[in-house]
């Protein structure tokens, strides 16, 4: 079996010819992507990543001040542009509306930071070393890497066909929206080797230290994450899985800065920006205490979403009862953020409230419109209303804001068959089992099109 997998990689190697310097280490080395498709992957995989991390935190605001601190560390970093010199090249720092304890990059430069990990910050110093972390994945191309030794031959093919692809939006359909879920779900648990992470963690140290920023804000985040998670083990899974924090890391980090930093005045010479981060957060904290509500209605509901238990049933009422509670002091709180009243709809969809579901959804896209899941359920709410239009293009702007989700594909399909369209029904469902063939909807697509 080892033969022609190897014969396979090598005529790979010989089709595509790729030995390239990397830009963190200097070293040459084996790359079957170009910078170009590094891009193209990390931009096929970003919108289904964002849509499945909970969409993006509105604060323009945020946003801007996060960018800024990020595109200082990547002028000063070893890979400014991709392809190197291209000036029309721009890293992408994306805030994930998430409480979730978590920082990523995707190939291609494109960096998420949630709010949760914003709040358990305390400086500009300690953001700029995540962020600074992340640019080193992206700098040292060890997404790529990843994608390359660990996603198997196949799959490297048949990302190879959705390249491809991607480059006519004629041919787009089943293979691409199939690579797209693939490579989002990849990039979503991928997990670094410890020597990527220790070399990701210096080349953050060197890149806040080069923007004018305190080099022991690594130091300081490392400690903050560690212990974290010893008092809230759960709260970031995900993010321990990529970047696990050890006793060993931060002793690294110390000897880096005093090699790299040793003999000057850290305090004169660096900057941590600890009020200026206080003040620009501060209203993520105020914030949080909504969302941990939210949570609260979310997991009160989770066994009847999950139909572990019937919503008509006695338990089933009683936990409903506790979700629309914690849903609606969320909205107290703060009733200006789209997955509350999202949540509080989707309840009521469940529960058969067409009048409240649809109120509620409607109030969660005017929002948010980019955000897929109250389009989603709002399509849904409105094809079992039988208002086949209006569910039509509510699952049309999802598929594209959330290409790797099979829901929107199997209502599309669902509608072409009540209209009596069969090819076109057939080729929502192709889509839906493509991107999903685990999946309910996946599984009902596939039924369906066998009754066609
Ligand atoms: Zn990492």
């Amino acid at each position: 079996m080892q033969r022609p997998l190897a014969c396979l990689a090598l005529f790979l190697l010989l089709l595509t010819g790729c030995l390239a310097r990397n830009p963190a280490t200097g070293r040459t080395e084996l790359s079957l992507y170009s910078d170009k498709d590094e891009i193209s992957l990390g931009a096929q995989a970003a919108p289904s990543v964002i849509q499945e991390s909970g969409g993006l935190y509105r604060d323009a605001g945020l946003s801007t001040y996060v960018d800024e601190v990020g595109q200082k560390l990547v002028a000063v970093s070893d890979r400014p542009f991709l392809p190197p010199g291209d000036a029309s090249f721009r890293y992408k720092f994306h805030l994930l509306n998430s409480s979730e304890v978590n920082a990523f990059a995707l190939p291609g430069g494109k960096i998420f930071i949630t709010r949760g990990i914003l709040t358990r910050l305390g400086s500009e110093s300690e953001m700029a070393a995540v962020l600074g972390h992340e640019i080193g994945h992206v700098a040292a191309r060890h997404g790529v890497h990843h994608m390359q030794s660990a996603m198997g031959m196949d799959l490297l093919i048949s990302l190879g066909a959705t390249l491809v692809k991607a480059q006519n939006p004629d041919l787009v359909g089943v293979d691409q929206i199939a690579g797209a879920a693939r490579v989002g779900a990849f990039a979503l648990q991928m997990k670094y080797s410890r020597d990527d992470e220790l070399q990701s963690d210096e080349l953050g140290m060197k890149y806040a230290g080069k923007a004018g920023y305190d080099p022991r804000g690594m130091t300081r985040v490392q400690e903050i994450l560690k212990s974290l998670q010893a008092q809230e083990p759960g709260l970031f899974e995900s993010l321990f899985r990529s970047h696990p924090p050890s006793d060993d890391r931060i002793e690294a980090t110390r000897k880096y800065i005093a090699k790299r930093f040793g003999g000057q005045d850290l305090d004169a010479a660096y900057v941590s920006h600890a009020e200026r981060f206080a003040s620009r957060t501060a209203a993520l904290r105020k914030i949080q205490k909504a969302y941990d509500r939210h949570a609260e209605g979310t997991k009160a509901m989770a066994p009847i979403s999950e139909k572990k238990i019937d919503v008509a049933s006695p338990e089933g009422k009683k936990a409903a009862e506790a979700a629309h509670a914690a849903f609606a002091d969320a909205i107290r709180m703060d009733a200006s953020q789209a997955p509350f009243h999202t949540s509080q709809g989707y309840l009521y969809l469940l529960q058969g409230d067409s009048p409240n579901a649809g109120r509620a959804l409607k109030r969660a896209v005017e929002l948010d419109g980019e955000l897929f899941e109250p389009l989603f359920l709002l399509g849904v709410h409105e094809f079992t209303g039988g208002r086949l239009g209006a569910s039509r293009d509510l699952f049309v702007r999802g598929s594209l804001l959330y290409p790797a989700h099979p829901g929107p594909y199997y209502y599309l399909g669902r509608i072409s068959e009540q209209e009596g369209k069969r090819a076109e029904a057939v080729r929502h469902y192709r889509r839906a089992e493509a991107a999903g063939p685990e999946t309910p909807y996946g599984r009902e697509a596939k039924e369906r099109m066998k009754k066609l």
